[in-house]
């Protein structure tokens, strides 16, 4: 088989990071290119380890190693339009992805995408490069990637599992004042802070909720959340004739990650043991996710889409931080939205750029208002 290349935009995360773990257990895919923002210790072991030829740096760090390293706010465009590599993995975490995103389509031939930022706050921006370019679009994050394998033209809905998070069995009274300490805790998972406080919101949900509108075209009232505590399941297609098809797995990255990269083939990973299958399926409780049910506001504004990302963004920093309790995250975005509500909707990046920082100052303002007067 002709071997394939592949760049990695934010290669030092906790994706990028996975990314390369399946690198090293699978033949055909060569990495070429990598980016990382600030992170100069793992990337000089990638370009040591994987012999990377070339590495874009999107802070102003400074780096030297044996690549080519690409410097300055056009670094990415630049590496990518000389490497136009076979695939390219966007794991760049943030507002930023939605850039990057945009670069990898225009081009790459495939774009596994896990950020999920940018299908939020532009993901007409990316539709409009996908009906322009020849260029593969699939999804990482492992819900999608699960519906991506069962999908069909005709569903009645479909279902994303969530776990809850770490407060699912709290009174929400109680929530209201959880620490991060409580919220961090995890037995099983460990990813990044905020996708940690994201699930436990289920803000993380709301995301995927839109990201799937983008990725599949689908309604809103096609798509259902339902909480699977077991993180078996990870999709669900319900079909009109009354079948079901389930996507079931180990929950580990690895997985769909590898499945962007080989699609339509398959990697050899870990195998599964039906008898450890045990499954169930939960509504969400309004009362104890706020911040979740804000997406009947959001869903048909990228403006607002953009102001919620930002507004957690700043909470779940604040609350990280310790300027805000846990129940300040979904005050922070409700009021975030009622002062960007009636803002014009974005034709372009510039102006969803433009929202984002204006949604940033306002949840500034509103958390220094909530921490003052909770002081
Ligand atoms: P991490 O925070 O672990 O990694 C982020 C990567 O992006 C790092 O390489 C980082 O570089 C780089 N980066 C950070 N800020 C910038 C910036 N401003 N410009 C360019 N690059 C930047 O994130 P994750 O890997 O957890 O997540 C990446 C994306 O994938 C997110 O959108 C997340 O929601 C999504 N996702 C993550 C999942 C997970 O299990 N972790 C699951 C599904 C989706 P450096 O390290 O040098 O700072
Ligand atoms: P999920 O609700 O899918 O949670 C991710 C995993 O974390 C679940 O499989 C679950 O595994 C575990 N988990 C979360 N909270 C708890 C808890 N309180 N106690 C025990 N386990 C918990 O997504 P989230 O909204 O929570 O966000 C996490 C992100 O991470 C998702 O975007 C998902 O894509 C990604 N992820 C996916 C994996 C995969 O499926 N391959 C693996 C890890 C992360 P369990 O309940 O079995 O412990
Ligand atoms: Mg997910």
């Amino acid at each position: 088989m002709e071997e394939r290349t592949l760049v990695i935009l934010g290669a030092t995360g906790s994706i990028g990071t996975q990314t390369l773990d399946v690198l090293r257990k699978i033949d055909g895919i060569r990495l070429v290119g990598i980016s990382f923002h600030t992170n100069v210790d793992s990337a000089r072991k990638i370009v040591r380890e994987f012999r990377v030829k070339n590495v874009a740096v999107t802070s102003d760090v400074s780096f030297e190693c044996d690549a080519k390293v690409w410097k300055g706010p056009h670094a990415l465009e630049e590496m990518m339009e000389v490497l136009k590599p076979d695939i390219t993995m966007v794991a760049v975490s943030g507002f930023s992805g939605l850039k990057a995103v945009l670069v990898a389509l225009e081009h790459s031939r495939r774009v596994c995408l896990a950020n999920k930022e940018s299908l939020v706050c532009g993901g007409f921006l990316v539709k409009e490069k996908l009906k322009e370019k020849r260029v593969e679009l699939i999804p990482v994050d492992s819900e999608h990637s699960a519906i991506f394998q069962v999908i069909e033209p005709d569903v009645q809905k479909i279902v994303l599992t969530a776990s809850g998070g770490a407060l699912r069995d709290w009174d929400p009274e109680r929530m209201e004042s959880a620490t991060p300490g409580d919220v961090l805790k995890h037995p099983v998972w460990n990813m990044g802070t905020r996708i940690t406080v994201d699930s436990a919101t289920m803000v993380n949900k709301a995301f995927e909720v839109l990201e799937a509108m983008e990725f599949f075209d689908l309604p809103f009232e096609k798509i259902d959340v339902k909480i699977h505590r077991e993180g078996l399941v990870h999709g669900v297609v319900i079909l009109p004739d009354g079948n079901v098809k389930m996507v079931v797995s180990l929950p580990d990255m690895r997985i769909p990650i590898s499945y962007s990269l080989l699609y339509p083939k398959r990697a050899t990973l870990e195998s599964f043991s039906l008898e450890t299958m045990k499954i169930s399926f939960e509504p969400i409780d309004p009362k104890r996710y706020p911040a979740f049910f804000l997406l009947n506001r959001i869903k048909d504004s990228y403006t607002l889409r953009t102001a919620f990302n930002a507004a957690d963004e700043v909470a779940v920093d604040a609350f990280l931080k310790g300027r805000i309790k846990f129940g300040g995250i979904h005050r922070i975005i409700e009021k975030t939205l009622e002062k960007l509500d009636g803002y014009p909707e974005p034709r372009n990046l510039e102006e969803v750029e433009q929202i984002h920082a204006e949604a940033q100052k306002t949840a500034e303002r509103v958390t220094e208002w909530l921490s003052s007067i909770s002081s």
